[in-house]
């Protein structure tokens, strides 16, 4: 099976109330972890890579490492771009194999979000096979990679844009801003409270503009970005073993779930894996301190990506055999 895009994915997926996980990669390690992950759980995915990814790892090295993915797994797997920034990097990406390009020109002026979705759909659509376009409305607070928005200046989506928005773009998907934010330090810690082991715990998200949007678009797949929970789990392990992560904080889980049995189609998951490959690596030269083979520390991130990946996949997604 070659690469595919989000079309079929996302209608079963609504259909079904469940969505899909879109996980960053940028290493060879963590394509296998996310791609092992799923087919144990023979679940679709999409992987997807940021800008900041291709930058690292090379386009060609990502892609490539995608299609080996596909062979070894037999799985639908989407490659899609993460935040592109402009018409030139979609562009970019389709014309070098990608099967869906997000164009983010959500910090633009409506209209020219617009017109600049527009360009990238009518493009995209032509392509053979059909390239899917994920287009956003509203704002993120947070930091991933060349996006970066300060607390307090997110807006969420207003509802009374999103039909007009997505009948003059034709775009094939719509994330939208609803409390969700970028990064591993998702909210601050004014802005949440705490539990009786002092963990924070963040302002619930505005299930009822998803309500709202969804009532205008019925049967049209919704996205959420900025969606990684920040296992605590990890981060223990983490600060046990060396590390410093003070008051990250994340979307909890069981709201992600409850959103991807409602227009929630696609899930975007990054910093979770990046604790995931930290958690394992640091524990490993904890109780190894003389091993140097990056096999040994690097496996044993992959392993711990693997494992959280299966974890996302039954219990927050709810993609367990939908491929
Ligand atoms: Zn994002």
């Amino acid at each position: 099976m070659p690469l595919v895009n989000t079309k079929e994915m996302f209608e079963k997926a609504y259909k079904g109330g469940y969505a899909i996980g879109a996980f960053n990669c940028n290493n060879m390690e963590i394509v296998q972890a996310i791609t092992e992950a799923a087919k144990e759980c023979n679940s679709p995915v999409i992987l997807q890579v940021s800008a900041g990814a291709r930058k690292y790892a090379k386009p060609v090295y990502l892609k490539k490492m995608v299609e080996a993915a596909v062979e070894d797994t037999g799985l639908p797997i989407v490659l899609h771009l993460d935040h592109g920034a402009d018409f030139e990097m979609c562009k970019d990406c389709i014309d070098g194999g990608f099967t869906s390009v997000m164009i983010d020109a959500s910090s633009k002026p409506f209209e020219e979000n617009i017109a600049i979705t527009r360009k990238v759909v009518e493009y995209a659509h032509a392509h053979k096979p059909y390239v899917t376009v994920e287009a956003e409305l509203g704002t993120l607070a947070g930091i991933e990679d060349d996006v970066k928005v300060e607390h307090g200046s997110e807006s969420y989506t207003k509802p009374e844009d999103v039909e007009e928005f997505v009948r003059r773009t034709g775009c094939d998907s719509l994330a939208i801003a609803i409390g969700t934010s970028h990064g591993a330090y998702k909210f601050k810690p004014e802005q949440c409270t705490r539990d009786e082991n002092g963990v924070l715990c963040p302002p619930p998200l505005r299930f009822d503009i998803l309500e709202e949007v969804s009532k205008r678009l019925p049967g049209f797949p919704i996205v959420l970005h900025g969606s990684s929970s920040v296992n605590q789990e990890y981060v223990k392990i983490i600060n046990e073993n060396g590390g410093d992560l003070k008051d990250a904080v994340g979307v909890p889980e069981k709201q992600l779930r409850q959103a991807a049995k409602l227009a929630v189609c696609k899930i975007n998951i990054d910093s979770d894996l990046r604790l995931a490959m930290t958690a394992g690596i640091r524990e490993h030269f904890n109780a190894h301190p003389e091993h140097f083979d990056p096999r040994q520390y690097v496996g044993d991130g992959r392993k711990y990506v693997k494992e959280l990946v299966k974890h996302k996949i039954t219990e927050v997604l709810g993609s367990v055999d939908k491929a």
